[in-house]
């Protein structure tokens, strides 16, 4: 909250979901049903000014504003992509910025928002990850995401689509966060905010297995998992945190996720990156380690960003390589590159940050080496 704090001392009623709403209230001498009425204006009706809540009497009102406000992080870049995906700069304090993406479709309208400024995994085919990371996201400028970009786009005559799914998929490692990350999905979940059902609302994880475990038993959403690799050599490589938790122990806690639920499957994200993890032989290996995990497949070509050695495996292989896992039975598709020409695809989210780590500056003085 520090953000918060930096201006002001009254309380971001953002960072309270319907329950906290009603804790404030009661606090203050209030009606809990208070909490109802106000988290309908705030995120129903995008209102951040008090005076607009009509059905709140006067007093109330006066004295709302003498204690607390709606303040989302600003929009400090709005870009806009030839296919139509949106992405904006959210500006926090000094130095950090986060991006959240929008990306409409035929069918639907997807958000894609950030966890944290920066990452503390360092994939090694991440933009976020070479960043290195200052601090995980509050609640208010987790749920602001949402907020702004449902403002943003009502109040734009030409977009077409509104937001029906979010995906924990912009900078950061969610259940890193995982307070915060569930006290705001709690909000996008809720009837009387967003009402979102629980399948149009993804977190991907690069695989945090205690974690995995802690999201089933308090908010059970739609579940994506960056495999990237179908063995742990690989995997170490790509992804550092598998050492900690290597892959049979990750897919068991996807196991453990679906079980006693046929409706959940996971989805496993896989990065194709040319000559690394996209022969035939790797498809198979893939296939292998994925029977018996009630899983799909989200095939996504790698995008390119300044500094890095990875290529996009080329079209045709990654058509052979989703052939192999459909033949075997398993639901796959490859993901569609948005928003390219403005850095708004996957892994290319970058915003403003602060490193507190020197893993950015250790990176980017590798990157100068000869
Ligand atoms: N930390 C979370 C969410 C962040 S990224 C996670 O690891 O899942 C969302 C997805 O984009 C992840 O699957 C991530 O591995 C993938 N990704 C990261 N960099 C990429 C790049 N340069 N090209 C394509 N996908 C990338």
């Amino acid at each position: 909250m520090r953000s918060d704090l930096e201006h002001t001392d009254k309380t971001n009623l953002l960072n309270l979901d319907r329950r906290g709403l009603a804790e404030f209230f009661a606090g203050h001498g209030e009606r809990p049903f208070r909490a109802q009425q106000v988290v309908q204006w705030i995120h129903q009706y995008g209102v951040d000014d008090f005076d607009a809540m009509t059905n709140l009497g006067k007093d109330l009102r006066a004295r709302l504003k003498e204690i607390a406000e709606i303040r989302a992080p600003g929009v400090s870049r709005d870009q806009q992509a030839e296919d139509g995906t949106r992405k904006w700069l959210l500006g926090l304090d000094a130095g950090n910025g986060v991006e959240t993406v929008f990306i409409p479709e035929d069918d639907r309208g997807t958000l894609c928002v950030s966890s944290q400024v920066g990452c503390t995994l360092a994939c090694s085919f991440c933009a976020t990850g070479r960043q290195g990371f200052s601090r995980n996201l509050t609640v208010a400028e987790i749920i602001g995401q949402l907020w702004q970009a449902n403002r943003l786009l009502r109040a734009d005559p030409k977009a077409e689509r509104v937001i029906t799914n979010v995906v924990f998929m912009g900078m950061g490692e969610p259940l890193l966060n995982f307070d915060n990350v569930v006290t705001a999905m709690r909000l996008m979940l809720d009837d009387f905010a967003y009402g979102l059902s629980w399948r149009r609302v993804t977190v991907s994880t690069a695989g945090l297995v205690p974690l995995i475990d802690r999201l089933r038993a308090e908010c059970p959403v739609a579940l994506a998992v960056s495999l990237h690799a179908p063995n742990d050599a690989l995997r170490d490589e790509l992804v550092p945190l598998n050492k900690k938790y290597p892959i049979r122990e990750l897919l068991d806690a996807c196991k453990r996720y679906t079980a006693g639920e046929p409706r959940r499957r996971i989805t496993f994200e896989y990065v194709m990156l040319d000559e690394v993890n996209d022969s035939l032989a790797q498809a198979r290996e893939l296939v292998r380690i994925l029977e018996g995990v009630p899983a799909k497949v989200n095939l996504i070509p790698f995008n390119p960003f300044p500094q890095t050695e990875y290529r996009r495996s080329p079209p045709e292989r990654i058509d052979r390589f989703r052939d192999i896992l459909m033949q075997a039975g398993l639901m796959t598709i490859t993901r569609k590159t948005r928003g390219e020409d403005i850095d708004a695809a996957c892994g290319q989210l970058a915003g403003k940050v602060q490193d507190r780590t020197r893993r950015g500056r250790r990176a980017a003085g590798q990157a100068n080496l000869p």
